[in-house]
């Protein structure tokens, strides 16, 4: 079946401009990953019928968690530069035989859908036509140390993306000047002598390139997670019979072990009620209900991490945990940091976020007496206004 219109987006980059591991087509913007925002853009339009992302093939589990539940086909790995992994699309949607196709940066998150029906509409008359800016400073032509010429602005444009061409012009372009490292996809255009338009582009189509730009995007999402909700959570677990507890997702050996119905882990229970509790999502009994046996000696890793998904899917972050574990023995101390640690592993949240202290209750009460161990927490969740 044929199709009239294909965007493909090129994220296959690594991005390594912006310090950090993950590539900045991944990274966070209010919220969302900037390759989702990107795609949803071509989604949204109407007269987009297929959306065919490019990406490294290191970043498959990138690219599932950022549009793995939306609409796409499967993603197509690029290659070596942008203009490899740009040829590779091409190929991946050629089965499709589109009429035109609109070729994007995963890192412009803020395209416009009017700049999108423009190029639509223009690329039907012209066959090629690409979002581009006048150069507004004065621009210097260096030879060695000096200037050598100051060139007229009047005739330079900054290009943008996404470019639209004819579908079947572009891509024997790009084959034709496959061995060439060209920047963007006019500029094979041009060099197979394809008449390349422009329309004015906007300065919010940017690309996010810096650590300013990516605090730009972040200011433009109008997402500073002023929503501030604070949650508490208690648990307690009695003794019984055993040789270890299981405090924070660590096994620790003890003559006695928790009762409960799934490992008891009381700290953890804590921490997942008061993440539950700053997003009112209600408790962890009303999720994991102990009548249901599935839960039977689950680890307790799976509450935290359920709890965690819920504030993710309301595009929130955790913000703080503060865990307190109320005990005489045993000694939680030497513990701490691996409790730490592994806490901040499982919600993927910062280790300077996570606090865990521990008390007893100078022999009073059940605690004091040793008949079980108690824990409280405070989370404080930041949630898009
Ligand atoms: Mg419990």
């Amino acid at each position: 079946m044929t199709i009239r219109n294909a965007a493909i987006i090129v994220a296959a980059g690594r991005g390594q401009r912006i310090g950090g591991e993950i590539p900045k087509q991944y990274l966070s913007v209010g919220g969302e990953p900037v390759l989702r925002r990107t795609v949803r853009i071509f989604l949204e339009n109407p007269d987009i019928n297929l959306v065919q992302v490019v990406i490294h093939p290191d970043d498959l589990d990138l690219y599932e968690h950022a549009v793995g539940d939306l609409d796409l086909p499967i993603p197509v790995f690029g290659g070596d530069t942008r203009q490899q992994s740009v040829l590779k699309g091409l190929e991946a949607i050629d089965i499709h035989m589109p009429e035109y196709v609109y070729i994007h940066d995963a890192a412009r998150p803020f395209l416009s859908q009017q700049i999108l029906n423009s190029l639509i509409r223009e690329v039907s008359h012209c066959g090629a036509v690409i979002p581009a800016l006048k150069v507004t400073d004065t621009i210097k032509y260096m030879s060695g140390d000096n200037i050598d010429n100051t060139l007229n602005r009047d005739f330079l444009f900054r290009a943008q993306t996404p470019q639209a061409f004819r579908y079947k012009a572009i891509f024997m372009a790009h084959r034709r000047f496959e061995k060439s490292d060209l920047t963007d996809d006019s500029a094979i255009a041009e060099k197979s002598g394809i008449k390349v338009r422009i329309i004015p582009g906007s300065e919010d189509n940017f690309k996010i390139t810096t650590e300013n730009d990516l605090k730009k995007a972040e200011m433009m999402t109008g997402n500073s997670y002023t929503d501030v909700r604070i949650g508490y959570g208690i648990d307690v677990h009695a003794f019984e019979d055993g040789d270890h507890v299981i405090l924070g997702g660590i096994k620790i050996p003890y003559d006695k072990s928790l009762k409960g119905h799934s490992d008891a882990d009381v700290a953890l229970h804590a921490i997942t009620d008061a993440i539950l509790g700053a997003i009112a999502m209600g408790d962890i009994g009303d999720h994991f209900p102990p009548s249901d046996d599935q839960w039977k000696g689950a680890t307790s890793d799976i509450f935290l991490k359920h709890a965690a998904k819920l504030v993710d899917e309301k595009d929130g972050v955790i913000a703080s945990i503060d865990l307190t574990i109320i005990c005489e023995a045993p000694k939680i101390a030497p513990h701490r940091e691996m409790i730490r640690d592994r806490i901040s592993e499982m919600i993927d949240l910062d280790i300077d976020r996570i606090s865990v202290k521990a008390t007893t209750t100078e022999k009073l009460g059940f605690t004091g007496k040793g008949e079980g161990i108690m824990a409280q927490a405070v989370a404080t969740i930041r949630l898009p206004e």
